[in-house]
């Protein structure tokens, strides 16, 4: 197994502090989420928000969009204390930002960020007027900014002018193109406007989200040759299911793979009462399957095939998959490096064997035909043989004891 990152070089950006996190420069690639509760109901917010840092978010992202979530957001903070919860909060803010923070200077304190979206700040001559009362309250609580484009809400006056310009041209973009350098021209043209009004380059981070995956990666490369900011990186609207998840792996992977992305998060839709940590899990699988960070040691499986007659080792697969995440939490604090582990679970023994001598425990379950054991390999070296009923049971006991002796106790 290769190192996590060994080959892979990122882009230089400059370093933001997000609270006790870094972002850019040579800090590892940050995991973010957002909670999708109303923010004014601490309580449910509170849950949320402990649930997604317990799944491994490092930044949490809230809305903040009335001033009963302005006021709610110190008593998410404190309620999150109690909760033994020190995630970095983020205030999404769109329209009446500069209102909200204005007149609730106790919720810009208690954000480690604040994410401003220049297509939503105001209209007309408010919009600059709008733009410097948010720096300047950013600037006030000391606090970093992030400059959030969206197609779905691109500065309209901002993309009137890119089209004149461009039919000035000898030879005109076409109309994507064209909305590509309207939106790298809004990120790159407010974080100007940002540094000119007085907040410091290391306080800024951009992004420019769509939902289009060729769209995405031709707008990331652009603004990562013509800036050094922390770029935050994902696909905007990915969607549900395996559609969501594939589209945001598509495109992330391709700008991760040339170093570029120095925090992601995968927008994905729950289905109603769904569990809104699986975008975390498949931010952290983007990372870990890429080599680029380690969170949570991954279980490698076959896919079965006429060779298995049961589910046994599909169950198996499943089974030691969720253990091992719901041990991470308690591993993490404990443990130095059980990240790193590899675990295989195989169905027969055609790659099982081989496969499970890959991983640092594996275990290869019997096909159809073959004798009723199943054999497991730790560090290459078959140690036991597992039988009958308990086999999930005594290979979760196996873990447990090669977790105890193999990766040394923080102190
Ligand atoms: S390891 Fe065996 S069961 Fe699994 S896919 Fe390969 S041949 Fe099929």
């Amino acid at each position: 197994m290769s190192k996590p990152g060994a080959e892979l070089s990122r882009r230089a950006s400059r370093q933001v502090r997000i609270g006790k996190v870094g972002v850019g420069g040579t800090a590892p690639i940050v995991v973010q989420s957002m909670t999708n509760t109303a923010t004014e109901d601490v309580f449910a917010t509170a849950m949320q928000v402990a649930q997604l840092a317990r799944a491994g978010s490092e930044l949490v992202r809230i809305t903040v969009n009335t001033r009963e979530a302005a006021a709610a957001v110190p008593k998410l903070r404190e309620r999150l204390a109690q909760m033994n919860t020190e995630v970095p909060l983020i205030g999404d803010f769109h329209f009446n930002g500069h209102k909200l923070l204005g007149e609730y200077p106790e919720c810009a304190a208690s954000l480690a960020k604040l994410r401003i979206n220049p297509g939503n700040v105001g209209k007309g001559a408010k919009r600059d007027e709008q733009f410097a009362q948010l720096i300047e309250i950013a600037c006030r609580h000391d606090k970093p900014i992030r400059i959030g484009v969206n197609w779905g809400s691109l500065d309209q006056s901002l993309l009137a002018r890119v089209m004149d310009e461009n039919a000035r041209r000898p030879r005109p973009k076409n109309a994507i193109e064209i909305v590509r350098e309207a939106m790298v021209s809004s990120a790159l043209e407010s974080a100007a406007q940002a540094e000119a009004l007085g907040l410091p380059g290391d306080r800024i981070i951009l992004s420019c989200k769509v939902s289009g995956v060729q769209d995405l990666i031709a707008i990331y490369r652009e603004l990562a040759v013509r800036c050094d900011y922390p770029l935050h990186l994902g696909l905007t609207e990915a969607g549900m299911g395996s559609k969501g998840i594939v589209a945001s792996t598509a495109a992330l992977a391709v700008l991760l793979q040339e170093g570029i992305g120095d925090t992601i998060r995968v927008s994905l839709t729950p289905p109603p009462g769904g569990d809104r940590t699986q975008e975390v899990v498949v931010a952290q699988e983007i990372l870990q399957t890429m080599g680029l960070r380690a969170f949570t040691p991954l279980v490698a499986a076959c896919p079965g095939c006429g060779r298995t007659t049961s589910t046994v080792f599909q169950e198996l697969a499943e089974g030691i998959q969720t253990y091992v995440r719901e041990r991470m939490p308690e591993w993490r604090v404990a443990r130095i490096g059980v990240e790193d582990m590899t675990l295989a679970v195989m169905g027969c023994v055609v790659n099982g064997p081989g496969e499970s001598k890959q991983a640092n425990i594996g275990i290869s379950l019997p096909g159809t035909g073959e004798a009723p054991v199943a054999p497991v390999y730790v560090d290459g070296e078959r140690v036991t043989t597992l039988r009958g009923e308990n086999i999930a049971e005594e290979f979760r006991r196996i873990v447990d004891d090669y977790v105890a002796r193999t990766y040394p106790p923080r102190l």
